[in-house]
């Protein structure tokens, strides 16, 4: 038996920005190569839209076309043969339950997957970092907190400061020293407020800042747990479908 009859398709719905999405395929890629070793690699489907649309829609606030921008991306990976799916970003989560509704196949929540890492960490209060749509709404707020989870953002000139870095800086694949520092402040100060961790609830802030700048604060990098779930769904070990859809 091949291995690769035992493998689910992944649905990459990425782009936003293709960063993260390169990330995601590197990491899963990998992460199933560990599993099966030699050549083994993920059996994986990328649709990659226009981060273009996606930032005017966020900008505009348009959500339901984002909505359906994205819900019709989902369509043609689930079209494609995709057995479930993964959106590379956090703040289009906001728009999760359109997507959802129009696909059959399981979606894979990213602040799902995030809140099991909190509780297994017996965290219950993290410090957000995200673009300000995630950081002000309430859609992964929420979230957290119907898990118990309670949340803590940077004030407002902060939430300004971790959103431009994310849109001019790392989105274009620009990573800076002075731009590292000054997370890292932020960090400090939700850390003052009461964070126990931190969630980096952007798919790119793995690009900036990783553990080892502050090992301390247990923190949550929300692509590497998103990837390593992927993975395991990708792998067949877990019930996708019972267990996120
Ligand atoms: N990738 C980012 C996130 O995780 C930001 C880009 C976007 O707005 O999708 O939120």
């Amino acid at each position: 038996m091949s291995a690769s009859d035992d493998l689910r398709i992944v649905g990459v719905l990425g782009g936003m920005s293709s960063e993260s999405t390169v990330s995601y395929y590197r990491q899963i890629d990998r992460g199933v190569n560990d599993a099966l070793g030699g050549h083994g690699a993920a059996n994986l489907l990328i649709r990659s839209v226009n981060f273009g649309d996606v930032e005017r829609f966020i900008r505009t606030d348009e959500w339901t076309a984002a909505g359906d921008y994205l819900a019709e991306a989902a369509g043609e990976l689930e079209a494609g043969g995709a057995d479930f799916v993964v959106m590379a970003t956090n703040t289009m989560h906001r728009v999760a339950p359109a997507i959802e509704r129009a696909i059959s196949i399981p979606f894979v929540h990213i602040v799902d997957v995030t809140a099991d890492a909190i509780e297994a960490a017996d965290v219950e209060t993290v410090g957000l970092l995200g673009t300000q749509a995630t950081m002000e709404g309430s859609f992964y707020r929420d979230r957290l907190a119907n898990r118990g989870i309670e949340v803590v953002v940077p004030d407002r000139a902060d939430r300004e400061a971790v959103d431009t870095i994310i849109f001019d800086e790392l989105t274009n694949g620009i990573v800076r020293d002075a731009s590292r520092e000054r997370y890292l402040e932020v960090i400090d100060d939700v850390v003052a407020a009461g964070a126990e961790g931190i969630v980096l609830g952007c798919t790119e802030i793995e690009l900036l800042v990783e553990q080892d700048d502050r090992p301390a604060v247990p923190m949550f990098d929300t692509t590497a747990l998103h990837v390593e779930r992927a993975v395991a769904h990708g792998l067949g070990e877990t019930d996708v479908a019972l267990e996120d859809h």
